[in-house]
């Protein structure tokens, strides 16, 4: 049996967000609070009998997420699920506090994991990948004084051996930046892996009338979202890693998420 769905097939809808902010900040992912509200009215409006399926998440732990994106989140009855790299935390100037981070969990709004230091998980080394899983998700409780048991992937990148050493290291729920993609808990050796859910990552440019589409769990929309992630999936594989980063922020002054 194929363990992997699609997303109209699932109740799950997730986003993915990085920057809000009202600064013209050079960055493809980057959205004004402004947009970003009016994306949270269109998905309202999209799922309406079942707003429980909405996942509105945010990577990377930007101080915007906490300064706009909360608020706007909370106006609009929504909670956010907020992942952050935990070396990072109190540690960059741009980036949310411990302070911050705990005043989210406070409000309602879920915490994750984005790893220790934002590492790509599949070039680790075991003992890196130990101390990038398991001494983040440590990291984050140890200072939220709660259980963490989610965690999104830097770089969108993963694999089997990825997923098993977040099995181990406690983990229930692994974000990808699939669109369209989801995979139950399944058992592997007797270890229940996590669930694996992808996640639409959100860009200036994108359509309000593809956030509808894909809130809605629409097939046209959901099947074209996730064609235009496998075409740039290749061009990385054909470039290479570097390559791509390079030719990406050549383009688009950005970093691939
Ligand atoms: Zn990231």
């Amino acid at each position: 049996m194929n363990p992997t769905v699609h997303i109209e097939d699932t109740p799950v809808r997730a986003f993915a967000y990085h920057e809000i902010h009202n600064l013209t900040v050079n960055d493809v992912y980057c959205i004004t609070p402004e947009l970003f509200l009016q994306h949270l009215w269109t998905m309202r409006d999209s799922v309406s009998e079942n707003i429980q399926s909405l996942m509105i998440t945010f990577d990377d732990g930007h101080y915007s997420n906490f300064r706009f994106a909360a608020p706007l989140l909370e106006f609009a009855a929504l909670h956010g699920h907020f992942f952050l790299p935990s070396t990072w935390i109190g540690q960059r100037s741009g980036f949310m506090s411990w302070q911050d981070v705990r005043e989210l969990a406070a409000r309602g709004h879920r915490i994750g994991s984005h790893s220790a230091t934002h590492a790509f998980l599949p070039s680790c080394s075991p003992t890196a990948m130990y101390e990038e899983l398991a001494g983040s998700r440590f990291a984050l409780e140890d200072q939220l004084g709660m259980s963490v048991t989610s965690i999104s992937m830097p770089g969108g990148r993963w694999n089997e051996e990825v997923l098993r050493a977040c099995a181990m290291a406690g983990y229930e729920t692994v974000y990808t930046s699939e669109p369209g993609f989801y995979r139950p808990a399944i058992n592997m050796d007797e270890l229940r892996t996590p669930a694996v859910i992808g996640r639409f990552a959100i860009q200036r440019r994108t359509s309000l009338r593809a956030i509808s589409g894909y809130s809605s769990g629409d097939r046209m929309t959901v099947r074209r979202i996730h064609s235009m992630y496998q075409a740039r999936n290749s061009v990385k594989r054909l470039l290479g890693d570097q390559a791509y980063q390079r030719l990406w922020s050549h383009l688009f002054r950005a970093t691939p998420n």
